[in-house]
């Protein structure tokens, strides 16, 4: 409060400004690291769900869980103000494990129900290969609940298999063993060697939004469609997140792509919603 009485009538204004701004953010942000355990506990982080789509048939294929921290009023804070936070200090372990327990609750519901099974992907964090018994926890909880692995799509980020990839990909190889599927998150930003494809224990690629966002040159086109036949030749599926239009679905499709995700389906909805909409149909 001084600095800022002090700085209003002299040359010193940004300064305080910054210093002022800084100390709030500084309190925010220790805020949200103070407070995810009790969050967890409380079942404020909440799992939504974004459906996958096939354009062919117009078919929801799966869905991803995307995590939402839900405030006091009712109204949410997003990843972007918590996820980066919470990788700094490794406590995004509990979250990504706090949404996987949710999705394989809602999944061991829907079995039981006799429902129609539809693969659900959840986003882990690279700083799990700091911890040994990831793959072990993920074992015991899928277990816990009684549903099949073939269900469940861990997405790991295109940038974690950059660095020392060797242990991710030493986890992602054994999940695979036990039937669990890969995919590869925001495959296109993080200018890896296209070899690595060939490389990488990996079953689905996500296309980054960034690659559709401006298709429309003849250089981009044929370049999306090489990008796809390498993809392919590598064995992998593929689909393509971030479509927004119908005139990228027409021009996914002349390509002879199959899967999306993105606004023009639907935003990611409360879980609740999701079933309603497309489960307990
Ligand atoms: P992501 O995994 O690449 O997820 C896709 C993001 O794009 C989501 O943002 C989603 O809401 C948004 N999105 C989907 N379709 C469209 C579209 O058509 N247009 C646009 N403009 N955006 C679209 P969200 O939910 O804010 O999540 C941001 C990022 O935070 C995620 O990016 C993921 O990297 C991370 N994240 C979210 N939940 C978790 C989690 O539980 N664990 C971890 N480790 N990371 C998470
Ligand atoms: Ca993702
Ligand atoms: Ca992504």
């Amino acid at each position: 409060m001084h600095v800022w009485k002090h700085a209003k009538k002299d040359k010193y204004k940004p300064y305080a400004i910054y210093s002022d701004d800084f100390a709030n953010e500084r309190q925010t942000r220790l805020k949200i690291i103070g407070s995810v355990h009790s969050a967890i506990e409380n079942g404020e982080i909440e799992a939504f769900m974004q459906p996958k789509f096939s354009m062919k048939t117009m078919e929801v294929v799966g869905a991803e869980a995307l995590s939402r921290w839900r405030n006091p009023d009712g109204s949410y804070k997003f990843p972007g103000q918590f996820i980066p936070l919470l990788e700094d200090v490794g406590y995004i372990i509990d979250v990504d494990f706090c949404i996987f327990e949710q999705v394989l609750c809602v999944m061991a519901k829907w079995k039981e129900s006799g429902k129609k099974m539809i693969p659900v992907s959840v986003n882990f964090s690279r700083q799990h290969i700091n911890h040994d018994d990831f793959v072990t926890r993920i074992k015991k909880l899928t277990a816990k609940y009684g549903v099949e692995p073939k269900y469940i799509e861990i997405e790991i980020t295109e940038s974690a298999f950059m660095k020392k990839p060797e242990k991710m990909m030493k986890f992602m190889r054994e999940l695979r063993e036990e039937g669990y599927k890969i995919d590869i998150d925001d495959f296109g930003t993080g200018y890896s060697s296209l070899n690595m494809l060939l490389d990488v224990p990996v079953d689905i690629v996500k296309i980054d939004k960034s690659f559709i966002d401006d298709y429309d040159t003849q250089t981009k086109r044929e370049y999306i469609n090489q990008i796809g036949n390498l993809i392919h030749t590598a064995r992998k599926d593929i689909i393509f997140e971030g479509v927004e239009t119908y005139d990228q679905i027409k021009f996914l499709t002349e390509c002879g792509y199959e899967n999306a995700q993105g606004y023009v389906f639907s935003k990611p909805i409360p879980m609740k919603e999701f079933e309603e909409k497309y489960i307990y149909i």
